[in-house]
C-alpha cells in the first residue's frame, strides 16, 4: 500500500537520537532548547515552547491566553478534532465558522457574519483559530483586522504548515497572530515521533506555556511568591500538566529540521506533477493563491458534481488497488461527541459538501515518480468506469 503520508528517517536522524540516548539527558534537557531556538529562528519568532504533541501545544496556548469556563473559541469544522477539543479541555465553549470552499480554511465572510450575530447578543469569542489546511495559510490579514475590530486573540493551528509562508513571511513568525502551533506527528512535514511546538513573540505568553507544560511549577528564584527554603526549593503557582518533549524527540526534530528545505521542495514538485497529471479529469484540484506558499502536507482532490455519490466506491477501489487514500476531515461538528453538545447535520453546509467528495492522495518525501504515475492511472481508470 502506498500511504497518503509517511515520515522519512535517514542515518543522520538515527545517529542524532542515538547520541542523546547515550547522554545524561533523556527527557527535556539541552537539546529541547536547541530545537526550540532553531525553529524559532527559522520562523522569525522570538520564543518557542516544545511539547509532546500539537494537541498539548494548543491546550497550553489556549490556557496561556486565559481561555476558560464561560469563554468561546471559534474554529473551522474542517480540521482534526484536537483543534476544538483543546478548548473543551479548558472548560470553554466551542463553535465553528463554515469553511471557505476554495482555500478549505476558515471562511472570512462567514466569520464576519458570526461576529456580528454574537455582538448583537453582547458576546464575542476569546480566541479564533484558523487552520492552515493542507499547509496552505489563508485569510490571516483579514482575520487580524477583525481581531482588532472585535477584540479577540488568534492562535494559528499550523500543524500542517511547517515551512509554509504567507505574504513572504514564514508561518510561525506570528505576524498576524498571538501564538502559532506546529505538529511533529509522523505524517506531518517533519517529525519527532510525537511532538508539537507553540511559537510566540510575547515573552509573557511564552513563560506561561513553559510553566504549564511542567505542572505549573517554576524554579525561577526571581518569580517566587514566598521565601525559598533552600537550593531544592520550587513553587507550583498554576495548575499545569506533564507535556514535556524529550531530548530524544528534540534530537530527531533538530536533525529533521536540517532537511526541511529538501522535504518542502519534494512536496512542491509532487503537487505540481499531480496538477499536470490530473488536469482535465472530473476532479476539483487544490486551489492556489499568490499570497501564500503551501508546505503541501496534503494533496486533496474533490470529485466533480456528477460524481458526488461515487466517493465511497472510488475510495474503496483505490485502497483495494494499493493506493492508501484518506479523508481529511470528517467535519468536527458531525462527530457524536459534538452532536451531544448540540451540533447537527446542516450546520456548516460548505464543510459537509466538501466532506462528501474529498480524499487525499499520497504525498510524502520518498514517493517516487513511478508510484505517482501509478496512483494517477488507477484514479483515472476509476473515474472513467
Ligand atoms: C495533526 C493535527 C493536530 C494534532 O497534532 P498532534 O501532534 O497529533 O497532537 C491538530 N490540528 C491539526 C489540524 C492536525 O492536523
Amino acid at each position: 500500500m502506498i500511504p497518503y503520508g509517511r515520515q522519512d528517517i535517514c542515518p543522520e536522524d538515527e545517529q542524532a537520537v542515538l547520541e542523546v540516548l547515550r547522554s545524561p539527558f533523556l527527557t527535556q534537557g539541552p537539546v529541547v532548547g536547541t530545537f526550540e531556538s532553531a525553529l524559532a529562528e527559522r520562523c522569525g519568532a522570538a520564543h518557542a515552547v516544545a511539547v509532546n504533541s500539537a494537541t498539548s501545544a494548543l491546550h497550553v496556548a489556549y490556557r496561556a491566553l486565559g481561555l476558560g469556563a464561560g469563554d468561546l473559541l471559534l474554529t473551522s469544522p474542517n480540521t482534526f478534532v484536537a483543534t476544538a477539543n483543546a478548548a473543551l479541555l479548558c472548560g470553554a465553549e466551542v463553535d465553528f465558522v463554515d469553511m471557505d470552499p476554495a482555500s478549505l480554511g476558515i471562511g472570512i465572510p462567514a466569520l464576519r457574519d458570526k461576529l456580528e450575530q454574537l455582538a448583537v447578543q453582547g458576546r464575542k469569542p476569546k480566541i479564533v483559530v484558523p487552520v492552515h489546511f493542507a499547509g496552505h495559510p489563508t485569510g490571516l490579514a483579514a482575520l487580524q483586522e477583525l481581531s482588532e475590530q472585535y477584540g479577540f486573540r488568534i492562535v494559528e493551528d499550523a500543524s500542517h504548515a511547517v515551512g509554509a509562508s504567507y505574504r513572504g513571511q514564514p508561518v510561525g513568525g506570528c505576524h498576524h497572530s498571538d501564538i502559532t502551533v506546529f505538529s511533529f506527528h509522523p505524517v506531518k512535514i517533519l517529525t519527532t515521533g510525537e511532538g508539537g511546538m507553540a511559537l510566540t513573540n510575547d515573552p509573557e505568553l511564552a513563560r506561561r506555556m513553559d510553566s504549564l507544560r511542567t505542572h505549573g511549577v517554576t524554579r525561577d528564584r526571581d518569580r517566587f511568591e514566598r521565601p525559598d527554603d533552600g537550593p531544592w526549593y520550587y513553587e507550583q503557582q498554576d495548575l499545569g500538566y506533564n507535556y514535556r518533549m524529550t531530548d530524544l524527540q528534540a534530537a530527531l526534530g533538530l536533525s529533521q529540521l536540517a532537511r526541511l528545505d529538501g522535504f518542502l521542495e519534494r512536496r512542491r514538485a509532487i503537487a505540481a506533477r499531480y496538477d499536470e497529471l490530473l488536469a482535465g479529469l472530473p476532479l476539483v484540484l487544490p486551489s492556489r493563491d499568490n499570497e501564500s506558499v503551501s508546505s503541501w502536507h496534503l494533496y486533496v482532490v474533490q470529485l466533480a458534481e456528477e460524481l458526488k455519490d461515487e466517493r465511497r466506491r472510488i475510495f474503496e477501489a483505490l485502497r483495494e488497488q494499493g493506493v492508501g487514500v484518506q479523508v481529511h476531515y470528517i467535519p468536527v461538528h458531525l462527530q457524536p461527541y459534538y452532536g451531544a453538545l448540540g451540533f447537527s447535520h446542516g450546520d456548516f453546509p460548505a464543510a459537509e459538501r466538501y466532506y462528501g467528495r474529498c480524499f487525499s492522495l499520497p504525498i510524502f518525501y520518498a514517493l517516487t515518480d513511478d508510484e505517482q504515475v501509478q496512483v494517477c492511472q488507477i484514479l483515472k481508470s476509476l473515474l472513467a468506469s
